[in-house]
C-alpha cells in the first residue's frame, strides 16, 4: 500500500517535529516554509514535559541533550549593571527539575532538521494560497502556482498562521493580546556589564532586558515590555520601538539598538491563540498556529514537539479514520494546553511590572530560590 502523504506548512519547531514523528509512523511527509532557507539563532528556552518524552520518544533526546546550556545563574542587576541578587546554578537546576533542559530555540530546530533531512523534502521559499478538501483528501495550491494533494494537512505555521487563515477564519477571532511585545536576538559579543554564564535581567517599571551569555561565544538579548497597542509597536520596527521603550539600562541598549540588524530580530506581541477546534475534517493545527501560549507560559516548545508525537501515535492508532484521530488527539492534549495558557496569563505582570511594589513583590521568591526547600515548591509551582 502506497504511503499516505502529508503536507506540513511551516518547518518551525512544530512542523519539523511532526515530520520526523510522521515519517517514523510510515507516512511520506512534504513541509513548505516561506522563509528562503533555514532560520538561524532564536532565544533560550526552557524544554521539559510532554516535549522530552516526545523527544524521547523520536530518537532525538541524546541530541538535545548534547546541546544544552548548562550551569547557569540568574543574576538581577540594577539599571547600573550593579547586582541586586543572584540565584546561583546549583539552584537553576534544581528549578528545572530532573528533566528541564535550557536550549536555544534554533538548536531543537536544527536537531530535527538533521533527523529529518534525508527523508523528508522540505520547499523553502513558499507558501500555501488556497486549502479544500474532500471525503478522500485535501489539495492545495502554493504561491508558486504548482497544486500538492494529500491525505492530511498540518498548519505549524506559527502565530499568524496563513493555514489557520484559510481554514478557520481570520486571526482577530482567535487572538488574545496580553498587552505586551516581545524582542530576541544573538548578540556578537556579552556587554561589559553582563557575568559571564549568567542570564542577567534588569527589570524596570513596565520592562524588562535579559542578556543571556550561553557559552561558546553565543550570547541572546531578549526584551519584554508593556504596551495597549502592540500592533502599533510591530509596524514601528524593532529598533525604533525598542529605542523609545528602552532608554536604559545605557550598558547594555544603547549600542546593541543602535547597531541592530532588524532582519536578524524576533519582534512580536505577546498573544495567545485560542480555538474550539484545532482541525476541521483532513486539515490540523499544530504548535502556536493551534494554541500558542507565549514566551509566558514558556512551555511552547516543550508543547510543540509533545504535540507532534501525540499525533503521530493516535494517527498510527487510527490509520482509516483521520478526522476521528485528530479528534481524539485534540481531547488528549487540550487540558494540558489550557493549564499552560492559564499559567501564561496568570504571569503577565513578572515581565512588565507597573511599579516598584510588584517588581519588590516579584522577587521574594526568586531571592528564596537558592534556599533547597523553597526551590522545590518553586519548581512545582513553575511546572
Ligand atoms: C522570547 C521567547 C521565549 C520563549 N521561551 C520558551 C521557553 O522557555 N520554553 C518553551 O517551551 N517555549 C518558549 N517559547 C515559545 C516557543 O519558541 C514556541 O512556542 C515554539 O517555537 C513554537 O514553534 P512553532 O513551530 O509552532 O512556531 P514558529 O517557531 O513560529 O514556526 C513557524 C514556522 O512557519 C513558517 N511560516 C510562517 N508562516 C508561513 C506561511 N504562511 N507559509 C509557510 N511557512 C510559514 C515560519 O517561517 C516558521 O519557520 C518562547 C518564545 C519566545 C518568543
Amino acid at each position: 500500500m502506497a504511503a499516505k502523504r502529508v503536507i506540513i506548512v511551516g518547518a518551525g519547531i512544530a512542523g519539523l517535529a511532526a515530520a520526523l514523528r510522521l515519517s517514523q509512523a510510515g507516512w511520506e511527509p512534504v513541509v513548505i516554509e516561506r522563509a528562503p532557507a533555514r532560520r538561524e539563532g532564536g532565544y533560550p528556552v526552557v524544554f521539559s514535559g510532554v516535549g522530552r518524552a516526545g523527544a524521547q520518544r523520536m530518537g532525538v533526546l541524546p541530541a538535545l541533550r548534547e546541546r544544552q546550556v548548562s550551569a547557569f545563574d540568574l543574576a538581577y542587576l540594577r539599571a547600573d549593571s550593579r547586582p541586586r541578587f543572584t540565584v546561583p546554578h546549583t539552584a537553576v537546576r534544581r528549578l528545572f527539575g530532573d528533566g528541564g533542559m535550557a536550549l536555544l530555540r534554533g538548536d531543537i530546530e536544527d536537531v530535527l532538521h538533521e533527523a529529518v533531512a534525508d527523508q523528508v523534502r522540505i520547499r523553502f521559499g513558499a507558501t500555501v494560497t488556497a486549502v479544500t478538501q474532500d471525503d478522500e483528501g485535501v489539495d492545495v495550491t502554493l504561491s508558486d502556482g504548482s497544486a500538492e494533494r494529500a491525505d492530511l494537512l498540518v498548519g505549524a505555521d506559527g502565530l499568524h498562521s496563513t493555514v489557520r487563515a484559510l481554514v478557520f477564519g481570520p486571526e482577530d477571532r482567535y487572538r488574545r493580546d496580553l498587552g505586551h511585545v516581545v524582542a530576541a536576538t544573538m548578540l556578537d559579543q556579552r556587554p561589559d556589564g553582563a557575568p559571564e554564564r549568567a542570564f542577567s535581567t534588569v527589570t524596570t517599571v513596565g520592562r524588562t532586558f535579559t542578556v543571556a551569555d550561553l557559552g561558546d561565544g553565543r550570547v541572546a538579548a531578549f526584551f519584554t515590555y508593556g504596551t495597549a497597542a502592540p500592533d502599533a509597536e510591530l509596524a514601528e520596527g524593532p529598533r525604533r520601538a525598542l529605542q523609545r521603550a528602552f532608554p536604559g539600562p545605557a550598558w547594555a541598549v544603547t549600542e546593541l539598538l543602535a547597531d541592530l540588524r532588524e532582519e536578524a530580530v524576533y519582534f512580536d506581541s505577546v498573544s495567545q491563540i485560542v480555538m474550539d477546534r484545532w482541525s476541521q475534517g483532513r486539515v490540523v493545527l499544530l504548535g502556536d498556529a493551534a494554541w500558542c501560549v507565549t514566551i509566558f507560559a514558556g512551555y511552547g516548545s516543550s508543547l510543540a514537539v509533545g504535540g507532534a508525537d501525540l499525533l503521530g501515535a493516535e494517527l498510527e492508532r487510527r490509520p482509516a479514520d483521520i478526522p476521528g484521530a485528530l479528534r481524539a488527539w485534540e481531547q488528549a492534549l487540550r487540558p494540558e494546553v489550557l493549564e499552560r495558557q492559564r499559567k501564561g496569563r496568570a504571569n503577565t505582570g513578572v515581565h512588565a511590572p507597573r511599579n516598584r511594589f510588584e517588581i519588590a513583590l516579584r522577587d521574594v521568591p526568586l531571592r528564596l530560590a537558592a534556599v533547597p526547600v523553597v526551590t522545590r515548591l518553586l519548581g512545582r509551582h513553575l511546572g
